[in-house]
């Protein structure tokens, strides 16, 4: 058999093993180079997918091939970028002649870039995904979709795509907006009777870049307008990457045409930072701004602030300004003076009875039967939330979480927290369920 006929063969039958739209996203680029005695060699388009193949796909990918050819016992993944260069810019016509920077609107912010952009657990497949499609636009991850909480640095790394672009690239269109602002362009269009130049604008770019896409959420006018948008862009081998603050499906009155279009290339998540991601971007912030702050400074702030990075910058930008207005030294003492009211601001406490409200708002349940003994499926399900929330938004000991349901074992909780905490990694539904949650119980208006 030749070498593209065992791939094209084994490659068959991973697609069905695994989901399409994993199958889509890590396979689409494959093949098979060489078979050296037992060992095949497969070559992938970028390090990010060799590290994924390596660590999930190497058993399926072995198996399937040595069903095919049974000397095969053993794989490596070579990485082979594609060239040549993605795109070629689109011809101009009368509005598309605006060059780069007018093209942006100066709404790309010049210092987001990826060598600014300290990498560590949290971000490092979203930080990989971003470069490679900022090196191959159109090529690799279409639509490329990034998701996360507020302040992690989605839009840092969507505009870090776009500064490489301009300085690599510097003939292609590059349009960069918000999603809030795409909105408001194009109702301003329809009041101004210009939605054709909205259409023509943002249908012949080069790389469409839309940051906070979660606001087209219940706005079926442009969600009609982006969708045409998207295909128009997305046929032609565009580039099209978003930022959202959760995955596609979990955004609330989204057509169905349109969420799962944007599943359709790469989806990937950007987490809260760990502890030596957040000493690292300390470290890294001090270093731009020319200062060196004590180690154990460093320390106090990575321990106490943890929600995200913007917080993370506000809380050095405390320390900095306190000690210079108030002439001292920046020692530990008053580094934590600085932090006082703002370590309590940025902990602000969920009450409990919050999250029970709103489990049993959400779950159309009474407080008595959430309290209560009746284990049916309808109530034991929410209750399980009820501990996972309990325990991680309100930080609540096993033994309070107890009391606070209905005087429970302590045992009984971590039970109820561990079937979730296994539970979301595996259920899309619970995943939005917690997030939507989680969103109630912070939401001003609730
Ligand atoms: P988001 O768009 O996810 O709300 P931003 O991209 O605006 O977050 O990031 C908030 C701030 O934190 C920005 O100033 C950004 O430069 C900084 N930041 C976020 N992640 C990183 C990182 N990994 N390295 C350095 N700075 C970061
Ligand atoms: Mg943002």
């Amino acid at each position: 058999m030749e070498l593209s006929e065992l791939w094209q063969a084994t490659l068959g039958e991973i697609e069905v093993e695994i989901s399409p739209p994993n199958f889509h996203t890590w396979f689409k680029h494959t093949t098979l180079k060489e078979v050296n005695g037992d060992t095949a060699r497969v070559a992938v388009p970028s390090d990010f997918i060799k590290e994924k193949m390596v660590n999930e796909y190497r058993r399926v990918v072995t198996s399937v091939l040595h069903k095919h050819a049974d000397h095969i016992t053993g794989v490596d993944f070579v990485v082979q970028t594609i060239a040549p260069p993605a795109l070629q810019p689109i011809v101009s016509g009368p509005v598309v002649s605006i060059n780069n920077t007018s093209n942006t609107n100066g709404r790309l912010k010049s210092d987001y870039t990826f060598d600014n952009f300290v990498v560590g657990q949290s971000n490092r497949f979203a930080f990989a995904a971003c470069k490679n499609v900022a090196e191959n636009p159109g090529k690799l991850h279409n639509p490329l979709y990034i998701y996360g909480g507020v302040g992690l640095g989605k839009t840092h790394l969507i505009s870090a795509i776009g500064n490489h672009i301009l300085r690599n690239a510097p003939k292609l269109k590059i349009s960069y907006v918000s999603c809030e602002d795409f909105t408001n362009e194009f109702i301003q269009s329809l009041q101004l009777k210009t939605v054709d130049s909205f259409k023509h604008k943002y249908r012949n770019v080069d790389v469409f870049l839309v940051d906070d896409i979660q606001f087209l959420a219940r706005k079926e006018g442009t969600q009609e307008e982006f969708f045409h948008t998207f295909n128009a862009l997305h046929q032609s081998n565009r580039q099209i990457v978003m930022t959202a603050d959760r995955m596609p499906k979990a955004i609330s009155d989204l057509e169905e045409r349109l969420s799962s279009r944007f599943g359709m290339g790469m989806v990937t998540d950007i987490q809260t930072p760990n502890t030596e991601t957040r000493q690292a971007i300390i470290l890294a912030k001090c270093a731009e701004r020319g200062i060196t702050l004590d180690g154990d400074i460093v320390d106090y702030v990575a321990n106490h602030v943890k929600s995200n990075i913007r917080e993370l910058e506000g809380a050095l930008n405390r320390i900095i300004g306190y000690c210079q207005l108030n002439r001292l030294e920046t020692t530990l003492d008053n580094a934590v003076k600085a932090l006082e009211s703002f370590v309590d601001q940025n902990q602000m406490k969920v009450e409990p009875e919050r999250v029970v409200e709103a489990i049993c708002r959400f779950f159309g349940v009474s407080r008595e039967d959430l309290m209560g003994k009746k284990r049916s499926k309808e109530l034991v399900y929410p209750r399980h939330i009820a501990m996972y929330l309990l325990r991680n938004e309100v930080n609540m000991s096993y033994p309070q979480i107890g009391n606070l349901l209905g005087d429970r074992d302590h045992t009984t909780i971590m039970h109820g927290f561990g079937v979730i905490n296994r539970g979301i990694s595996q259920s899309d539904t619970l995943q939005t369920e917690i997030t939507h949650l989680k969103e109630l119980i912070t939401s001003p208006n609730f």
